[in-house]
């Protein structure tokens, strides 16, 4: 079909790409879908255009604004996904594969977006405090803060999943400030393109913020400095060859690298086929050879088993596997799809090649494959193909040799230490799952397997129902692996984003330090008006705004009282003797009526802007409250987070921390711990 449509580049504001180069097939029909572009990209203008019209842009927002972007990019694609469903079936993707490549990858950004709006403040700093005072008097202080790098993130990505490939990438690096330039693996490209085009016509994507490379990065790694990063999904000899860009070293660029896994999957020895856990440890083998027709980094590859078991594991597992419907996804009850491209057709019958020169076949092409569909036999299919290794010991096999589709191998062991060895053997791994329903072993498997892994799942009875799945990397959770698996950390929540921000430590006076982070540091100057702080409105508030409140001091009736209101008679408050005898020498009053007594000190008790108070965070009792000691309190404006959001009357508002000190007569702390509440805006900005 010659006149496949083009796909296009997004560069410099525009979409380059006029005359068709190279083919793309669709792995269902052999049919070519789509060609790349043959015109030449100038990557000076991609790296331009990034620098001074992408970091602009971010930087004209804050990280509260960004996260609530990505929700808005995320509901745009989810309204849009029917467009990318119908496309990605070309893929070799089943409506189930798509699924985790077009709404796992909303899901995605829905996740930063709330990371961004929970764990980001307002503005373009994060303070990672607290501040450590670094001197006797408390006037020299230190601390770290994380900034936007300034520079340019390249998403060199893997063609398994074009969209959420893109994405999970993407949502941290656009929160943390950085531009990205997306490479996607060229056979899927066409997936990706259409995201991008998406994004773009959504016009909620700022100016510069994202670009698209169809085909080669051409000089684009040269052209990077020392404030870009790179990170890279793919095959461990390609991440191993751009690693070593003479530029990228020069330049000191982050190079974060996802690479080959060959991930394990162990049934503990306790297990016997007659627990339900010897049916979920056959029901997760046999589900990560077929979904996405085995191509997820998180496949399992090795499953390792007890000797006593592995005939009867293998039964099963041939059972389950001769009812996987293979074909072209339109048809009505196929359950796995094609790979993604003939080259990987090829790629992984030559990788099994090589993994029967080590193992024997149990399950294959042999067993009554068949793909259903028109022009299926000019697809890319491939048979679920089930090994199992003679020697799982020796050299080579499935402990080195990936083959990225529904191959997986079986290995025999006869202790649990055997089978923590074995594990070992895949040199580092992106996940392992361990199938036991003894906590003992999971306790002596996991701290010895971590080492090795960057993820590791725990299935047994109870977690099946809710289990996520050994090959589901969740937006929160760091995935990434050690040695083989690339070494490098993707997702994770707030630790993603951080991998895309710079950190810097800060030394210098409190007073100096608050006005560096946005945040109140103690020590700092505060600043005192004759308005109560909760009298004020969230814009009207400012950062060091404290108020030092009038002095109570604590006698036996409080401690009574409290004790009387609260059912809590613990001895330190109500037995003379034995508190005599404890530490303290003497009676002293609950901390929780102290955190009372100071709320009593310092709220403004009328009807006013705050609105609520949701929670404490870092409480500390620190010297304790005895009958006759005076406290006081001082409230001090720490942080303000503006999230856009109203309460429920409608009313916008936003967060306020408040640091509070608590002390006593000898001006020693007694308590310390930030409060939070919601503070209405002023009624103008209604
Ligand atoms: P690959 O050949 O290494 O390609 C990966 C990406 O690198 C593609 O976008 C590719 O673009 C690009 N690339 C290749 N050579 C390049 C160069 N010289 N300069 C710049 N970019 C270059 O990997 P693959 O064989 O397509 O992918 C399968 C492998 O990916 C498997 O081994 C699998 O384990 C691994 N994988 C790992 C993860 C993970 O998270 N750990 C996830 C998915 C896949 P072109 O397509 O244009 O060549």
């Amino acid at each position: 079909m010659s006149n496949a449509p083009t796909l296009q580049s997004f560069i410099g504001g525009r979409w380059i790409g006029q005359h068709g180069s190279q083919g793309l097939r669709s792995a269902i029909d052999g049919s070519t879908l789509f060609r790349t572009h043959e015109e030449a990209l100038d990557f000076s203008e991609a790296v331009e255009h990034g620098r001074k019209r992408g970091i602009a842009s971010l930087m004209a927002m804050d990280f509260q604004q960004r996260a609530a972007r990505l929700k808005a990019l995320a509901l745009y694609l989810t309204e849009h996904k029917e467009q990318l469903y119908t496309m990605s079936r070309h893929s070799g993707a089943t409506r189930a594969d798509s699924w985790i490549d077009i709404e796992g990858g909303a899901a995605t950004l829905f996740s930063y977006a709330g990371v961004g709006a929970r764990e980001l403040p307002s503005g373009n700093i994060v303070h990672e405090g607290p501040a450590m005072p670094l001197g006797k008097q408390g006037t020299f202080a230190g601390t770290h803060i994380l900034v936007p790098r300034g520079g340019l993130a390249v998403h060199i990505n893997a063609f398994n999943f074009p969209i959420w490939g893109m994405l999970e990438k993407f949502a941290p690096s656009f929160l943390a400030g950085m531009p990205c330039i997306v490479k996607p693996a060229t056979a899927t490209s066409y997936l990706t393109e259409a995201a991008v085009r998406l994004m773009h016509e959504s016009g909620l994507l700022p100016e510069g913020s994202l670009q698209l490379i169809i085909g080669s990065t051409g000089d684009l790694l040269d052209r990077l400095q020392g404030q870009d990063v790179v990170t890279f999904t793919g095959s461990a000899d390609t991440a191993a060859k751009l690693r070593v860009n003479a530029n990228l070293i020069r330049n000191s660029v982050p190079f974060n690298a996802e690479a080959d896994s060959l991930n394990c999957a162990i049934l503990a020895p306790e297990i016997t086929p007659d627990d339900p856990e010897f049916d979920l440890f056959v029901k997760e083998v046999a589900r990560e050879m077929t979904v996405k027709a085995g191509q997820k980094c998180t496949a399992i590859r090795r499953a390792i088993v007890p000797a006593k078991h592995i005939d009867a594991v293998a039964e099963r597992l041939r059972d389950r596997l001769s009812k996987v419907v293979v074909g072209d996804p339109a048809v009505e009850g196929v359950k796995m799809g094609a790979l993604a491209s003939h080259a990987q057709q090829a790629d992984v019958a030559e990788r099994l090649d090589a993994l029967l020169a080590s193992s024997d076949l149990l399950f294959g092409a042999r067993d009554g494959f068949a793909p259903r569909g028109d022009g299926v036999n000019e697809g890319a299919f491939f048979a679920p193909t089930l090994l199992r290794s003679r020697d799982p010991h020796a050299e080579g096999g499935a402990h080195d040799i990936e083959a990225f589709g529904p191959v997986s191998t079986l290995m025999a062991y006869d202790d649990i230490d055997e089978a923590i060895a074995l594990a070992a053997r895949g040199k580092g791994s992106l996940v392992a799952s361990l199938v036991t329903k003894d906590p003992a072993v999971a306790a002596r498997v996991v701290p010895q397997a971590a080492a090795l892994h960057g993820r590791l799942h725990i299935l047994d009875r109870e977690s099946a129902a809710e289990s996520t799945g050994h090959g589901s990397p969740l937006p929160v959770l760091k995935h990434g692996g050690p040695g083989r698996a690339g070494g490098g950390e993707e997702l994770g929540g707030l630790r993603a984003v951080k991998h895309y921000l710079q950190r810097t430590a800060v030394q210098g006076s409190p007073t100096m330090l608050a006005a560096v982070t946005r945040e109140y540091v103690r020590g700092a100057k505060v600043i005192e008006t004759e308005v109560h702080p909760f009298r004020r409105y969230f814009e009207e508030l400012q950062i060091g705004e404290s108020l030092l409140t009038h002095r109570r001091t604590v006698t036996e009736a409080d401690i009574v009282n409290f004790g009387c209101l609260s059912g809590d008679h613990f001895y330190m408050h109500f037995d003379e003797l034995a508190a005599k005898e404890s530490q303290f020498g003497k009676r002293i009053a609950h901390g929780y009526f102290v955190l009372s007594a100071a709320a009593g000190l310092f709220v403004s008790p009328a009807p006013g802007p705050v609105l609520a108070n949701y929670g404490l965070d870092s409480l500390r009792f620190i010297t304790p409250v005895g009958i006759g000691d005076t406290i006081q309190a001082r409230l001090t404006c720490k942080r303000k987070i503006d999230q856009g959001k109203k309460s429920p009357k409608g009313e916008p508002q936003g967060v306020v921390a408040w640091d509070v000190e608590v002390t006593n007569q000898l001006g020693e702390l007694v308590a310390s711990y930030d409060i939070l509440t919601l503070v209405l805006k002023r009624p103008e900005a209604m």
